[in-house]
């Protein structure tokens, strides 16, 4: 569900034209609805009541100020990967205690600022990581929590490269190894132990995987149990997937049901990190039509928006839906639609059956909101395009499109190469 919808043939956000908004910052943009942002947080709140989990928010989905914000004022916590997002989830006021940080590269500036800013938990990665971060926190005289990323070597059925949870991939640590590393906890004199994390993977519609590898997880925990070792945390992390053309994926509720049973057993605390599943349909990304070109084989809509803008056609090949911003009853044609990048991976769809536009109209790229503007790159020195939030009938823009300027920012000619 979310609030992109038509009126009159024209598609809002909300209560704004989003014909009105392309007016006023130029195309292509991002633009997210607060209403759908928060409505999804909350649908997991509720679903997930019983057990009044800790829902970090994957920040890597979308680490906008005002999205991030958005969240933190209705109670989130943020699943962090970077020193970066750590700084920037501090800084719209989120507690330190409800951030956990993940990642296979942590580095010592990276795991020194984490202390420092007394976060929940280091989601752990690797054995070596573990001994790194216990060596700085007696470097720092502190005491940190961590909890161990396990693979659960499952298969989860999405993209190639979104699946995390087997052990072809970099993620998580084997079960043996995290095994023995409970069992040799007096090793991290300034680490505690508590808790086990997974991370299956992203964009997985069913319940089966979830379900398979929680429980392969509860089972481990029982055994550490019958050992004497005890944790406190569990992280399930996060991975549900949405609607993006045709899938039919679970909602929270349907989520809840299936592994709350599960979860309620271990007696654990919950923390949970979805990222698509909060803001993936909350955004749009509008691009407008540049040129129609037909070669005699193939009809392209060459847009002004590109790879660099929305990457996710060209590295997962993702489908996204695309709409005209201003319904019409022109006939259907089958096109490409692409960017004006210089490579043949930029692409928004191929193939795809559309009605025909012409050049200056706008698109509506959907469910753009996830992995969207925080992969856009500047590649062919395009500057990132802004991104805008709607809140009932009005707009603002939340990050400024860049501009030349801050292009160049940093970069110069070595001292041989200037003239005069
Ligand atoms: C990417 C990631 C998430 C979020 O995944 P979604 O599919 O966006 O829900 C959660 N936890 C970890 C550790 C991740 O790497």
């Amino acid at each position: 569900m979310h609030d992109f919808h038509f009126k009159n043939n024209e598609l809002f956000c909300e209560n704004v034209k989003v014909s009105a908004v392309a007016k006023s910052v130029g195309t292509p943009f991002y633009l997210y609805s607060y209403k759908t942002l928060t409505d999804h947080f909350l649908k997991m709140q509720r679903a997930f009541a019983r057990i009044n989990p800790m829902i970090c928010f994957a920040m890597k989905s979308n680490g906008n100020l005002a999205v991030i914000k958005s969240l933190v004022d209705l109670g989130a916590g943020i699943d962090i990967v970077s020193v970066g997002e750590l700084k920037k989830a501090l800084r719209v006021g989120a507690d330190s205690k409800k951030i956990v940080f993940a990642s296979v590269g942590k580095t010592e500036e990276e795991i020194a600022f984490a202390i420092k800013a007394g976060i929940l938990l280091f989601n752990v990665e690797s054995e070596p990581e573990l001994l790194e971060i216990n060596r700085i926190a007696r470097r720092m005289k502190r005491q940190v929590q961590a909890a161990l990323r396990i693979n659960p070597d499952v298969p989860a059925p999405t993209h190639e490269y979104t699946n995390t949870g087997s052990l072809k991939k970099k993620f998580g640590i084997d079960l043996r190894t995290t095994r023995q590393i409970f069992r040799s906890q007096k090793k991290y004199s300034n680490v505690k132990m508590s808790g086990v994390h997974i991370h299956i993977g992203s964009q997985i519609t069913s319940g089966g995987p979830f379900v398979g590898a929680i429980k392969k997880v509860a089972a481990f925990i029982d055994d550490l149990r019958e050992e004497g070792i005890d944790i406190e945390y569990l992280d399930i992390g996060g991975g549900l997937g949405i609607i993006y053309k045709d899938e039919t994926p679970q909602t929270a509720q349907e989520y809840a049901n299936k592994v709350l049973p599960i979860l309620e057993k271990t007696g654990l605390k919950i923390i949970m990190e979805p990222g698509r599943f909060i803001v993936g349909n909350a955004g749009i990304f509008v691009t407008k039509v540049l040129y129609l070109k037909d070669n005699g084989y193939k009809k392209f809509f060459i847009v002004d928006g590109g790879m660099n803008d929305l990457i996710r056609p060209s590295l997962y090949d993702a489908y996204h839906e695309i709409v005209p911003v201003k319904q019409t009853r022109a006939s259907k044609i089958k096109v490409d639609v692409v960017g004006p990048i210089c490579e043949s991976g930029d692409f928004f769809a191929h193939d795809r059956l559309l009605a025909k536009v012409n050049k200056g109209d706008l698109l509506a790229v959907m469910s753009a909101g996830a992995y969207g503007y925080v992969m856009a790159s500047n590649y062919n020195i395009r500057g990132r395009v802004p991104e805008v939030m709607v809140r009932g009938n009005k707009f603002e823009i939340v990050k400024e499109r860049e501009t030349f300027k801050d292009l160049m920012r940093g970069e110069r000619l070595p001292r041989f190469l200037r003239t005069s």
